[in-house]
């Protein structure tokens, strides 16, 4: 008899701990596993903002995927996913296609520009590896174009950020730390240089904790970061943001749309029943109604019943989900009850730059300064010792502690 096919797509934080967890879950005649993913490596989505502002170098948030998964133990199929033909159990890809008997839908996010006029065609977005590098080049690029034109137009030099969630405060922390670095690589004086981020909500993070929040801004305002918080952004033109009630126009070189994200649009293609853009998965993190497929991280909603909406999709949670996952294919293998996933909230941190952080530990516990970067450092090494043990951590870690 044949061994049933487990599939997983993508390789993110869900895809890489599930097949990771399913090769130390499984014996190998109890299933044949397969990780399908677009690239042949698998990046940490959580240091991109540090790739974007050049912070980072694109090959430490990256690592080969065969160097961590056992390629004689999963195939590994490098390509991209086209469809989810589910009454077939079937997944169309690029250049092939590939059936199975389980699957693993953990396919990320997409950026959401909510239609605003003009944001997808000009605004720059941290998705993957490749779209951050190219924000890192453009920066860099008009920091050089400045210095050697003969009519410098400070504009260029200006980086507008467009959203104040934790993505766009990462990023401007980081950027407020490569600034500098840019200005005296070029020759340019740093007043000159404007990094601005612009937030429909009345203030940045909306519902994160205002103590912290308010040192998130005095912390990022000290390094020459502006604000323009309830100010919402009408329009994306080539060179500028259109904000607020007075259609204010403010204008940039560079300008990077942070301001949401959805659920892979594979789902909806693969007609799931969606809501804003993911599908709210039961307990046991299946699609409704599937009897075999899981779908995890950024392309579900798991509901927090105590209160009535889901969690917040991150990192954190994707990782937790892939073990009730991984789990609950080894029960369904074994004609055993599966488990409910339940949620266990390690805390939020957020970097404000290399040198500095905010955020909350174990039952909400503030932590600022360095003992918060340090916590972050930790926090990223924590998954690459979860990952591929301390081998990874010697080789792709955030090593120097404060
Ligand atoms: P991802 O990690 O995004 O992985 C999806 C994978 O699927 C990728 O490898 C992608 O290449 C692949 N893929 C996508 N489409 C296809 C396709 N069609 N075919 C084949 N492969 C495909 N969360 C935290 O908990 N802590 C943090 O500090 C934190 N920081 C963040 C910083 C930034 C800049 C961003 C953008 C997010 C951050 N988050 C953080 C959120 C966190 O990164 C996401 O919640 C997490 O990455 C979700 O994991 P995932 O496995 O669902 O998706
Ligand atoms: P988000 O949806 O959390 O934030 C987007 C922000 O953009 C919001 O504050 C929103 O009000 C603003 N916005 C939307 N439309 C706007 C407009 N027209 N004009 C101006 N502002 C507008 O998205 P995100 O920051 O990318 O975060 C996505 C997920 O990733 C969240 O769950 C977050 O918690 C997680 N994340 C976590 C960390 C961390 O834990 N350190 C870091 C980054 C992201």
């Amino acid at each position: 008899m044949s061994k049933p096919k487990i599939v997983v797509l993508g390789a993110g934080y869900a895809g890489m701990m599930t097949t990771k967890r399913l090769t130390q879950k499984l014996r190998p005649e109890e299933a044949e596993l397969v990780l399908v993913n677009k690239h042949n490596y698998h990046y940490q989505t959580t240091w991109l903002h540090q790739v974007a502002a050049g912070t980072v170098n694109q090959n430490q948030a990256r690592m080969m995927i065969s160097d961590v998964i056992n390629p004689n133990r999963v195939n590994l199929i490098y390509d991209e996913v086209v469809e989810v033909k589910k009454e077939e159990n079937r997944v169309v890809l690029k250049n092939s296609e590939i059936t199975y008997d389980y699957l693993v839908i953990s396919l990320g996010f997409e950026t959401n520009t909510f239609g605003i006029k003009g944001m997808e065609k000009n605004a720059f977005s941290i998705t993957d590896i490749e779209s951050s590098r190219m924000i890192r080049e453009h920066i860099e690029y008009q920091f050089a174009k400045y210095s050697t034109a003969e009519k410098p137009n400070e504009d260029d030099l200006a980086i507008l950020v467009g959203g104040g969630g934790f993505t766009g405060i990462e990023f401007v922390g980081e950027l407020a730390e490569k600034v500098p670095e840019l200005c005296k690589k070029y020759d340019i004086d740093r007043s000159k240089v404007r990094i601005i981020n612009v937030e429909a909500a009345p203030r940045i993070m909306p519902g994160f904790d205002d103590e912290l929040v308010a040192y998130a801004k005095r912390s990022l305002e000290d390094r020459g970061v502006e604000f323009r918080e309830g100010a919402k952004i009408n329009e994306c033109k080539k060179n500028s943001f259109v904000i607020g009630d007075d259609n204010e126009e403010i204008k940039a070189g560079t300008i990077v749309w942070t301001g949401g994200v959805t659920g892979s649009s594979i789902l909806s293609k693969s007609g799931f029943e969606i809501t804003k853009g993911k599908v709210t998965v039961d307990g046991d993190m299946r699609a409704p109604g599937e009897e075999n497929i899981f779908i995890l991280g950024d392309c579900a909603w798991v509901m927090n019943e105590a209160e009535g909406k889901p969690f917040p999709p991150t990192a954190q949670a994707a990782m937790q989900h892939a073990e009730t996952c991984s789990d609950n294919l080894k029960a369904l293998l074994h004609h055993e009850p599966m488990k409910k996933f339940v949620f266990d909230d390690k805390g939020t941190v957020a970097s404000l730059g290399e040198t500095d952080a905010m955020g909350t530990v174990f039952n909400d516990n503030k932590l600022y300064g360095k003992p918060a970067v340090s916590m972050k450092k930790v926090v990223d090494n924590r998954y690459l010792f979860l990952l591929g043990g301390p081998k990874l951590i010697l080789k792709k870690g955030k090593l120097r502690m404060l």
